[in-house]
């Protein structure tokens, strides 16, 4: 029987060959976020990000001038691996998940390089979620391939001015693509009416809320804070369960 790779490598050979820059591979674990919590994936985290929030759990991908827990800085000649898609389909598939995750960073800025990878993985019967902060509209050629947009917009709170975080045509064209679910990361009230803005402006719709937060006691304090206004605005509230599992650990 050929494989999902094979079919790909009977082509003109390019689509296995193409790299991909990333930061981590890993699992199986469970997706920690957003409608599929608890649900068990392998994860690709690629690497470089076109935003810069002041609360981003995941710096050691992009803020080369970021100091790491341990006070040292990350380096980019660490952090980031350039790897070909036959190299990371084989890894990932051997995971033996029904679900991958592809996050960041932010990945949709290395989409033309993703699309041999995912469409050999929805090959295999695999699902794809992709975990976007909504400022790059997909490609035609992605959205034919059929992955889940997990798609968190930056609000205020990120310290990124408006103009960075908030790309209208990048943000309809996510919201129109089938299954676009949209997770947005809060701890005030003053969150909660920037969301509701958002959603109507874009026709964003579902509506996920995190906490934010890096560790437990703050993911349950600001968890708490929102909780009866997240139900009582007919949206829906997610924690971070790989950090209540695991701490704020990388790789898990
Ligand atoms: S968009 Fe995501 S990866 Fe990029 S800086 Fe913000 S939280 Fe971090």
């Amino acid at each position: 029987m050929t494989t999902s790779l094979e079919s790909i490598e009977a082509g003109d050979g390019a689509g296995t060959t193409t790299t991909l820059v990333v930061n981590e591979i890993f699992g199986p674990t469970v997706q920690g976020e957003g409608p599929s919590t608890g649900r068990r994936c392998a994860f690709l985290r690629l690497g470089g990000c076109n935003l810069t929030c002041r609360w981003c759990d995941t710096p050691y991908t992009w803020d080369w001038q970021g100091i790491s827990d341990e006070g040292k800085p990350y380096d980019p000649g660490r952090e980031l691996v350039t790897r070909t898609v036959g190299d990371l389909h084989r890894e990932l598939v051997a995971m033996d998940t029904e679900l991958i995750v592809i996050s960041g960073g932010e990945p949709l800025s290395q989409q033309r390089r993703l699309l041999p990878l995912i469409e050999a993985l929805r090959a295999d019967g695999i699902h794809v979620e992709i975990e976007t902060n909504g400022t790059v509209a997909p490609s035609e050629a992605l959205l034919a391939l059929g992955p889940r947009f997990n798609v968190s917009p930056k609000l205020a709170n990120s310290g990124n001015a408006t103009h960075r975080r908030i790309k209208p045509d990048a943000l309809r064209k996510l919201a129109a693509a089938p299954g676009t679910v949209f997770k947005f990361v809060c701890k005030s009230g003053d969150d909660l009416d920037e969301v509701a803005d958002l959603a109507a402006a874009f026709g964003i719709d579902p509506v996920w809320i995190m906490p934010e937060g890096k560790n437990v006691a703050d993911i349950s304090e600001h968890l708490k804070g929102i909780a009866d206004e997240v139900v009582r605005r007919g949206w829906n509230l997610t924690t971070r369960l790989h950090v209540l599992a695991w701490g704020d650990r990388r790789g898990v």
